[in-house]
């Protein structure tokens, strides 16, 4: 094994949240994706489920779990996923975000949404390792998030895993329980996507709006799709960046998840 002084960094395509307690194709990837990296020392996630009005970072000692979705079976809402949280990490990103006011939150508003915990408890079920919740700026454009993506990078070399959790296609609207078939343009999109992934095309994807018709019917909402942009901001020149997971369940609903380093 080639030993790396950067963590990996992750972004986990989410779906459905019955992910977190089916045995899928997807849950076998995302173990296998930790299963090669080396232990962190904890955990930040940028999920798609946590949008506020300025930057927010959980700073409790021990975050709740919440069950942030409808019309699920209960036993889905019985998962708890019980990880500590950690202050220390939270006042450290906010020392490195100095472009934006970071609110370290240590109340009881918010802890881990299933945007973090259907896809940290298949990677690491133990539940022993930190882990801290980033918000989404609702207020903020692309830009704004790739760039304050790459305000987090200083982490890597920290023992710090970086993990984006949303999905490239995420059309709820337009979404089918019984596809068959992805929509042609989710296919489109998803491909067009891991090309410019895989070149380093990163102002582009940014610049996600002007990409066309098939960007459009992909990303008719910027939560799920924006996690990516930081995971992408923490590349290094000449750093590798490869897919761990890909399909397109649902008609609209892309799975493909990325690793930088
Ligand atoms: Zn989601």
């Amino acid at each position: 094994m080639i030993v790396t002084p950067l963590m990996p960094a992750l972004f986990v395509g989410h779906g459905n949240p019955m992910n977190a307690i089916l045995e899928t194709a997807y849950v076998t990837a995302w173990r296998e994706a930790v299963a090669s990296i080396p232990r962190p020392r904890a955990i930040l996630c940028i999920s798609a489920h946590w949008e506020t009005d300025g930057t927010v970072i959980t700073a409790m000692t021990a975050p709740k779990t919440i069950h942030d979705f409808y019309g699920f079976p209960e036993e889905l809402y019985q998962v708890g996923y019980p990880a500590p949280g950690s202050p220390e990490l939270a006042e450290r990103v906010r020392s490195l975000v100095t472009s934006t006011a970071v609110r370290l939150d240590t109340g009881d508003s918010w802890g881990l949404d299933h945007g973090a915990w259907s896809v940290l408890r298949r990677m690491y079920p133990s539940a022993d390792i930190p882990v801290v919740q980033l918000s989404l700026d609702r207020t903020q454009p692309p830009r704004f998030h790739f760039d304050l993506g790459a305000k987090l990078a200083a982490l890597r070399s920290e023992g710090i895993l970086i993990v984006g959790s949303g999905n490239i296609v995420h059309n709820l609207r337009l979404l089918q329980w019984d596809a068959r078939e992805p929509y042609p343009w989710a296919t489109e999109f998803d491909q067009m996507a891991a090309e410019l992934i895989m070149a380093g095309e990163h102002d582009r994807l940014v610049e996600y709006a002007t990409l066309g018709e098939a960007a459009r019917l992909s990303i008719p909402t910027s939560e799920h799709y924006l996690p990516l942009l930081y995971v992408l901001a923490l590349q290094q020149p000449d750093e590798p960046v490869s897919f761990f997971a890909e399909g397109v369940p649902l008609g609209s609903i892309s799975m493909r998840s990325v690793r930088i380093g």
